[in-house]
């Protein structure tokens, strides 16, 4: 790109773009870093640099980018039928295949299938389906949500009350008088981080007293990431999934298992539920079901959801819920091609088989003096940084370190998520190769070399 029409075009971005989660004036000040191209895991930016991309996007393209026969998917779908709606009782063929497929693919609970545009519908369609659902079956006190301390559900009106995030609240009114929160299951914030059963049972003590004083014939559902993406990449010991699907049963409350990031390989199986055979009331997807080509994401709910708000519904009135792009026939012929790369395509199985240099890597970067954790599953992994390993204190905000630390990346050829609270998120492409990682980690060294160099940030570390 010439750098006149790239300056021109940072400016219109300025006048008029706004970018989600962004500090508006921040952002008019900075500019954009316009991205022009993709080829596998690399992204090439207006300046002409190439980046390693360990994001995947926003962790969504994880089939990589340049992948022909989905654009093919896309291009064959838009000459013979663009658009169909599913109102009226229209369908089309890639939405009915690309439904059943899911049910086919999905925990054995989930049987029907809703299409959203992406994951912050996908939610507010859960939540939607679950008031009806209680309603319908004559339990219309259910009305309290229960999700985790730094979990990320979307930014819908209601979704981002579930989402425990300061951001998402700050001067948006959440969350609601309905919206409730109990402790991250967080191993390294915890005071005995490797004592795991003991990480579990606070956690389901703390669902069930939350719970009891709500009252659990007030309590709707319990919302969880099966691993905590926005909140920092948080991965919880293992059996905790499990338990809290069990603690919900028990306490009679629906269990949504929100793997907007963990389904589609990300943490190894094509959903995170795999590892523990976790059976969820509802499931809401998006990002890797069509690994970003195009915009999709799905809410899939089981046979007593679905049947319960079915039969509790007058004959003939219709449930008031949809969308003019829901099922879109060209999201779901992509859908379709992006699930037989992961399948037949061999991309599951590359996902899972390079898991195990990228969880060697992230841990040998804890020699690093600002490196205090490092943490993975599957392809989903971060790194936490703190100021004094053996207090685990965090750096002062002060220092605007995550700004820093995102800059060096960039300088150093690689993109990864900097959190506001300087933990380094990591979704790299199944597609990644073992060369990909050594470059991964030869460029993370190196960038957090140069930050460790500042000399603001070598006197706030003690290592
Ligand atoms: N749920 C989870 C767990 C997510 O990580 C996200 C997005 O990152 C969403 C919901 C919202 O999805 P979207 O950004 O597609 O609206």
């Amino acid at each position: 790109m010439h750098s006149d029409s790239h300056e021109a075009l940072a400016a219109l971005d300025r006048a008029h773009l706004i970018h989600p989660v962004s500090a508006w004036r921040t952002h008019e000040q900075r500019g954009p870093t316009i991205l022009t191209s993709g080829k596998g895991a690399y992204v090439r930016d207006a300046d002409g640099n190439e980046l390693l991309d360990a994001f995947a996007g926003l962790w969504c393209v994880n089939v990589g980018y340049g992948q022909e026969s989905v654009v093919e998917a896309a291009a064959r779908q838009m000459r013979e039928l663009p658009y169909a709606t599913g109102y009226f009782h229209f369908s089309s063929e890639p939405a009915i295949e690309l439904a059943s497929k899911l049910v086919e693919i999905s925990p054995a609970s989930l049987r029907h299938v809703y299409f959203t545009l992406g994951g912050s519908d996908a939610v507010d369609s859960a939540v939607r389906y679950i008031t009806a659902y209680f309603n319908a079956t004559g339990r219309s006190t259910k009305k309290h949500f229960i999700s985790l301390e730094r979990g990320y559900h979307g930014s819908s009106s209601f979704g981002a009350g579930l989402t425990a995030l300061p951001a998402f609240h700050y001067g948006f009114d959440l969350p609601r008088a309905n919206q409730h929160y109990i402790p991250s299951p967080y191993p390294y914030r915890q005071p005995d981080g490797t004592d795991e059963p003991a990480i579990i049972a606070a956690s389901v003590a703390a669902l069930r007293r939350k719970a009891e004083e709500l009252g659990p014939e007030n309590v709707a559902a319990f919302f969880c990431e099966p691993v905590q993406g926005s909140g920092g990449v948080i991965v919880p010991p293992r059996g905790w999934l499990k338990a809290m699907r069990d603690a919900c049963r028990e306490l009679d409350i629906l269990f949504v298992a929100d793997e907007v990031i963990t389904g589609f390989g990300r943490t190894g199986p094509m959903f995170a539920c795999e590892h523990e055979d976790v059976q969820p009331d509802l499931m809401t997807v998006a990002k890797g079901l069509t690994a970003g080509y195009v915009p999709m994401g799905a809410v899939l709910m089981s046979d007593a959801v679905y049947n319960g708000i079915a039969d509790g519904t007058p004959a003939g009135q219709s449930i008031g819920h949809g969308m003019t792009y829901s099922a879109h026939p060209v999201s779901a012929a992509v859908a379709l091609e992006v699930l037989r790369l992961y399948q037949e395509g061999g991309l599951l199985a590359n996902g899972q088989r390079v898991a195990l240099p990228f969880a060697e890597g992230l841990k040998q970067m804890l020699d690093h003096p600002l490196v205090g954790d490092a943490r993975s599953l599957g392809l989903l992994g971060a790194l936490e940084l703190v100021s004094n390993k053996s207090t685990k204190q965090r750096f002062d905000p002060a220092l605007g370190l995550s700004d820093k630390l995102f800059a060096a990346g960039y300088r150093n050829g690689l993109i990864y998520r900097a959190f506001g609270d300087n933990i380094l998120g990591f979704a790299p492409a199944l597609c990644y190769s073992e060369a990909d990682f050594e470059t991964l980690f030869r460029r993370l060294r190196s960038a957090l070399d140069e930050v460790l160099a500042d000399p603001a940030v070598r006197a706030a570390t003690s290592d």
